[in-house]
């Protein structure tokens, strides 16, 4: 007789869903599969389960389908809502819908996956977090849960997402450790209980800036806000959005060497400025190309890359909605607002102030600022040596991970999503997607990308216990 195959999927975000919800949708036959995430049932990670409706969707309705082969998914599952069935389908496709609305999709999507579920397929979701992994004997893999409950699986895939942020290096990594000081700034506590006379540092000048400024603002926050970040190029808005523009495409060539891109990019951007036309549309032209262009790029030009067009390319790319862009600019103007750019040098606390030291990068001096509370808002921590999620930093201790030259995730034979341990050896039991393909895709972070990869690590997956069944 043979053994049904048991599939782990650690941690249920947006790719554990979409991977539980493929794999029980493409399996033929008989398939166990578990789900483990902390907070059961999915809490669908720290972008669609956000605080606030105000917080938006930075990809157009039109692109957000969990379904590569049916990109007008959502869209449809949007117009069909009360709430919105008095648009046009086409009007709804390219507009920026609330994130939480596309949290309700993906749950309504894997409500109906389970509902439709075959008798074959014995599913669990486990409310608890994954401490330890081991390869065990027979090929099989022992998870270790932190309640302690033993699982063992032919299959695990380590969908684990979003690390919180780095502390950034300051004299006084002690501040680190005070109540006024907020790691994590996706939840709700970061942006409330503010006394009337406070204010607040954000550390950081992106996206999450902009979500944790909208969210202290809907709790009625009325004072400054600092925002101190490296880069200091501040956010972009979604100008031109839905014009598309093939010239750049066709001057690459399929060749992809930095400086010669980096020259071709700047030569583009200024001609379609010559219509009034902003960057946008000729960034967005490279999207298709992202992943060919950094596979194709040698160690040393992905340093440069990181060293000195990252930040451009981040706030290039990962553009607002209009009208979240004017919202910002309005505080801005108003004054409520204070972006520097410039590189923290310390934090103390004297009293109920906390007292933070800046290198301004413009007037190359240090100033000080009083606030009564940090906010970490500088994007997930990528490194898994340095990452506070233990089941990461407990395989790479051990070997069973290891993390490309930059640090930005984790060794993968991407054909396959099967990780490479710090010998070279491709483990065919562990599998992995999102965003700890940084470091061989660069671009792994939106649901277009990670749509696609959950797709085709289900597939892999089912190929392969059919094959060894
Ligand atoms: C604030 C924010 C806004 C975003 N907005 C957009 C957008 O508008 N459009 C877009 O296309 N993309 C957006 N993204 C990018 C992307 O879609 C998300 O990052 C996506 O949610 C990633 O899904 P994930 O499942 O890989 O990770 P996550 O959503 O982070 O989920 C990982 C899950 O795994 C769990 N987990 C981790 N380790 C363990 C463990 N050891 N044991 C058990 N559970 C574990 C975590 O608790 C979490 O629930 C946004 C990202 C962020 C952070």
């Amino acid at each position: 007789m043979t053994k049904t195959k048991h599939i782990v999927i650690i941690g249920g975000g947006f790719c554990g869903t979409m991977t539980a919800t493929n794999l029980i949708r493409g399996a033929k036959g008989p398939l166990k599969i578990t789900v483990v995430n902390s907070g059961a049932p999915f809490n669908l990670g720290v972008a669609y389960n956000t605080y606030s409706a105000t917080h938006l969707l930075n990809v157009a309705a039109g692109n957000m389908s969990v379904f590569p082969e049916d990109m007008m998914h959502f869209t449809n599952w949007v117009k069909s809502k009360d709430e919105y069935s008095e648009f046009e389908t086409d009007l709804l496709s390219k507009t920026f819908l609330p994130r939480n609305l596309f949290g309700k999709y993906v749950q309504s999507v894997w409500e109906s996956t389970l509902a439709s579920m075959s008798n074959h397929i014995e599913f669990s979701l486990v409310d608890d977090y994954v401490s330890d992994l081991e390869l065990a004997e027979n090929n099989t893999v022992k998870v270790t849960l932190k309640s302690g409950e033993p699982l063992t699986a032919d299959y695990a895939v380590l969908a684990t997402g979003n690390s919180l942020p780095r502390n950034p290096q300051i004299a006084n990594m002690d501040y680190y450790k005070s109540s006024t000081y907020y790691r994590n700034p996706w939840t709700v506590e970061s942006v409330t209980k503010l006394n009337p006379d406070d204010d607040v540092l954000i550390v950081g000048n992106g996206l999450t800036m902009v979500d944790t400024v909208i969210g202290l603002i809907e709790h009625g926050f009325k004072n400054k806000i600092y925002s101190v970040s490296t880069n200091g190029f501040g956010v972009l808005a979604h100008r031109h959005f839905g014009l598309s523009y093939t010239g750049l495409v066709k001057e690459l060539e399929n060749r992809y060497e930095l400086q010669r891109l980096v020259s071709i990019v700047n030569k583009h951007i200024k001609k379609v400025r010559k219509l009034g036309v902003s960057a946008g549309p000729v960034i967005d032209s490279l999207r298709p190309y992202s992943h060919k262009i950094w596979q194709a790029f040698t160690l040393e030009e992905k340093k440069q890359f990181i060293n000195r067009f990252r930040y451009m390319w981040g706030v290039a790319r990962h553009r607002l909605p209009v009208f979240i862009y004017d919202i910002i600019e309005n505080l801005r103007l108003e004054g409520q607002l204070i972006v520097h750019q410039g590189k923290l040098v310390d934090i103390i606390e004297k009293g109920n102030q906390v007292h933070v030291t800046f290198h301004n990068a413009k007037t190359h001096t240090n100033e000080t600022l009083i606030v009564q509370r940090v906010i970490n808002c500088t994007g997930p921590e990528t490194s898994i040596y340095k990452t506070l999620n233990p089941l990461l930093r407990q395989l790479a201790d051990r070997g069973i991970l290891s993390a490309d030259p930059l640090e930005l995730g984790v060794n993968t034979d991407i054909s396959t999503y099967n990780i490479i341990d710090n010998k070279g050896k491709k483990l065919p039991q562990i599998f992995t997607l999102g965003t700890n393909l940084k470091g061989s895709l660069w671009e792994t972070i939106a649901v277009p990308e990670l749509r696609v990869q959950c797709k085709e690590v289900s597939n892999v997956l089912l190929k392969v216990c059919e094959e060894t069944k």
